[in-house]
């Protein structure tokens, strides 16, 4: 590969434009030995959750964690059944069977590659207990629709929202809309924390103080334990850098979307490009730039020689993973997932990019 000159992220970069707000806010953590839970966490618990337009946020590990606790919180158990998406990153889908339910895979529209909507009710047996729509590459899924036939069949929501910090729909910011949503901050992510961390939010207390309990042992006090729990507490570090970013997120949100349509006018010309679609009533947060082209792969190779770092997100639709053989799914379930599968590229995007990598990018691909 050519050096690379232009990656998918760059995070050195946006350290870079933070430094000294970060470095501040890391050295007041280390210098009161606040470093799991604590005062920075909860400020950041309360921050985040205003920003989301929720009552409650309870932080935790990771994203991954945060959607177990979550379902687990919402009454989710063994021999229960969890409808999600077929695209999406395998979290999703393991975090279901980490509670004992049994994932069930929907596909995708073919205009959005989000859950096709239409497709979830002919999904619900009598062990549904729960929907987890995934908001991916930084748009949400169509959810009225989907609260409305959640509501009619009495099944919870949990909002997969780990690629959707900041995205709204109809005026909703997601995280606001399901009983509960999830959060992740891994580092690439909108917003991303300086190693692993995830959150639950929530309007609804109940759910809000069993996760707040169960994320840390089913703790009442030190030594009283009200349920066995787990370990998946929100390091004070994190919480730290975490309310410094958050004071950035919208303005970083709004450069992605200028460069996403930078992006579409460059290949405006170029109809064999097609750009994942924006939804009715979306506000898109575009963690992900997807194109879909029939010639990906050499497309794909042809950035990687001019140095420039191209993601496809995801390869493999979970249903057809070595991980569900022992569902015994079958690919013809999922004609969309499959074919956009070979076609989907995800181009750099990051605040920090200039116009100028743009036309790089676009000038490579229509060479
Ligand atoms: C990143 C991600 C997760 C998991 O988050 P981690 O913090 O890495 O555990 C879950 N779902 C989706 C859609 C993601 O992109």
């Amino acid at each position: 590969m050519a050096k690379l000159r232009i990656p998918l992220v760059d995070l050195q970069a946006q350290y870079r434009t933070i430094q000294g707000e970060v470095d501040a806010a890391i050295a007041r953590v280390v210098a009161r030995a606040s470093f799991i839970l604590g005062e920075e966490v909860e400020a950041f618990e309360k921050e985040f959750a205003s920003y989301c337009e929720a009552k409650h946020c309870v932080g935790c590990a990771n994203g991954t964690d945060a959607i177990a606790l979550a379902l687990e919180a919402l009454g989710v158990r063994a021999g229960d059944e969890v409808i999600t998406v077929a695209n999406t990153f395998i979290a999703t889908s393991e975090s279901i069977s980490a509670v004992g339910a049994r994932p069930v895979f929907v596909d995708v529209r073919d205009d959005t590659l989000l859950m096709d909507v239409a497709r979830v009710e002919a999904a619900i047996t009598a062990r549904t207990r729960a929907i987890v729509p995934v908001h991916l590459y930084g748009q949400t899924v169509d959810m009225d629709p989907l609260l409305e036939l959640a509501r009619r069949r009495g099944l919870k929501v949990v909002e997969d929202a780990a690629q959707a910090h900041g995205a709204r729909y109809r005026g909703r910011r997601a995280g606001s809309m399901g009983d509960a949503a999830t959060f992740s901050f891994y580092p690439g992510k909108n917003l991303g924390a300086y190693g692993d961390a995830g959150a639950v939010v929530t309007s609804d207390p109940a759910v809000a103080a069993r996760v707040a309990k169960a994320r840390n042992h089913g703790r009442a006090s030190k030594y009283e334990h009200d349920f066995e729990g787990r370990n998946s507490r929100m390091d004070g570090i994190q919480g730290a850098v975490l309310r410094v970013k958050l004071r950035h997120l919208d303005a970083w949100n709004a450069r992605r979307r200028e460069l996403a349509a930078l992006y579409r006018e460059r290949l405006a010309a170029k109809p064999e490009f097609r750009f994942v679609a924006t939804g009715e009533g979306c506000e898109p947060v575009h963690h992900l730039l997807v194109v879909r082209h029939t010639r990906r792969d050499e497309l794909h190779a042809r950035l990687r020689e001019a140095g420039i770092e191209a993601g496809i997100h995801y390869p493999v639709p979970l249903p057809v993973q070595p991980a569900y053989g022992h569902l015994g799914l079958s690919p013809g379930d999922f004609p969309v997932a499959m074919r956009s599968a070979r076609e989907i590229l995800s181009l750099p995007i990051f605040p920090e990019m200039t116009a100028e990598s743009v036309a790089e990018v676009t000038t490579s691909l229509s060479a």
